[in-house]
């Protein structure tokens, strides 16, 4: 393997430590820039879950059947870079369940009556943070730290130029920016693609308690289990951008995930993170139409679930492999005509 990268990957989050992680694992030298620090990734409830998010934003069978598949390519994702999957399903809680256990299953879900509500043991999960930090320290991935403040192509390579002035140059570069607006030097025409993504503020709140067994979700949010009780979220707040906790909701938050696990909880610092989302909700990821740029972008409150299929996706267009089936999907270069169904927990 050469000591240069073939590929730069910037940003750090799920998308792009995804992407590299395949890139490496396909024997690509890969450099990941990012300036470290919180970002929508590492806020994640890490929720793996096509059934409730179908569910929940009632979504189309080919949407769902996708979210499905992207799922599907988690336990071989996971097993290959040691990350722990949890397949401890979830558990909805909301009005006329009966109707939710017949959605579920017209859209390809198991789905059964349990307690109040229905179990659907199709929906799994992964600690966020860990998972992160995993997948910065893996063999052929060279983590730095920088912030790109540029880029440009010329002679079949592209450079990358962080805002201290240092420089790195390869054939191939992936843009896992999240929600941030265009870097200076991309093609106009992915600048008016990235510019195009709509960041949604999301906020979920920990609570110090009885852990649940599995994910609780109700029409108010939901409650994960972490190793000392659960996170309890999240918003959908379109159009901003600001990071600073919310107490107000953070309140709203712990009497819900309260409710739903039962007994108490005492709450800690919310954590918040900016959504990028394209505007049919599906990830921007492959090849973005100008030599050696691809992306890795905008996959709304499915980060962590699409992450496996967007660096599969994003890898084929750097190998020029047949791409997977769901590539044409989520093709940056598609027609975005279908908005996704829209909720608001
Ligand atoms: C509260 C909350 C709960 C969520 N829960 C879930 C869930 O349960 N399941 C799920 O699937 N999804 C969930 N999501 C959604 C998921 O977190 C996002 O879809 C996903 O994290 C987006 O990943 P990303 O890699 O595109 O962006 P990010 O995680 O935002 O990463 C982008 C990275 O790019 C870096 N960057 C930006 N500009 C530059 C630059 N100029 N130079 C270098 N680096 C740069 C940033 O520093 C950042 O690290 C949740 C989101 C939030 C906010």
């Amino acid at each position: 393997m050469s000591s240069s990268p073939n590929v730069i990957v910037i940003g750090a989050g799920v998308l792009g430590l995804s992407s590299a992680a395949e890139l490496a694992a396909r024997g690509h030298a890969v450099t990941v820039l990012d300036p470290g620090g919180p970002n929508a990734s590492s806020a994640a409830a890490g929720m793996i879950a096509p059934a409730m998010e179908s569910l929940i934003d009632g979504l189309s069978p080919d949407h769902a059947a996708l979210l499905k598949r992207g799922r599907d390519l988690w336990p071989a994702f996971a097993g290959q870079h040691g990350l722990t999957l949890h397949l401890d399903g979830a558990e909805w809680r909301g009005p006329d369940p009966d109707a939710a256990v017949v959605i579920l299953r017209r859209l390809g879900f198991a789905a059964e009556r349990a307690g109040e509500g229905l179990f659907t043991p199709d929906d799994w999960r992964i600690e966020a943070q860990g998972a992160l930090a995993q997948l910065s320290v893996l063999p052929g991935v060279a983590r730095v730290e920088a912030t790109v403040a540029r880029l440009f192509h010329a002679d079949g390579l592209w450079t990358v130029v962080s805002a201290d002035g240092r420089q790195w140059t390869a054939p191939a570069v992936v843009l896992a920016t999240g929600a941030a607006t265009a870097l200076p030097g991309l093609p106009e025409a992915v600048a008016a693609l990235v510019d195009a993504i709509e960041p949604i503020r999301g906020q979920l709140t920990p609570i110090v308690c009885a852990a649940p067994q599995r994910v609780l979700r109700g029409p108010g949010g939901y409650a994960t289990p972490t190793a000392d009780g659960a996170l309890c979220g999240a918003t959908m707040q379109s159009g901003e951008r600001s990071t600073d906790p919310d107490m107000e909701i953070a309140a709203r938050q712990v009497a819900n995930g309260v409710a739903l696990i039962g007994g108490e909880g005492q709450a800690g610092q919310p954590r918040v993170g900016i959504r990028g989302a394209s505007p049919d909700g599906l990830p921007m990821a492959g090849p973005s139409g100008a030599p050696g740029l691809h992306l890795a972008l905008a996959p709304r409150r499915n980060g962590w679930l699409l992450g496996p299929m967007v660096g599969a996706i994003v890898a084929d267009g750097i190998e020029g492999r047949a791409p997977l089936a769901d590539a044409s999907a989520l093709s940056p270069l598609r027609v975005f005509t279908q908005p996704a169904a829209r909720s608001a927990g």
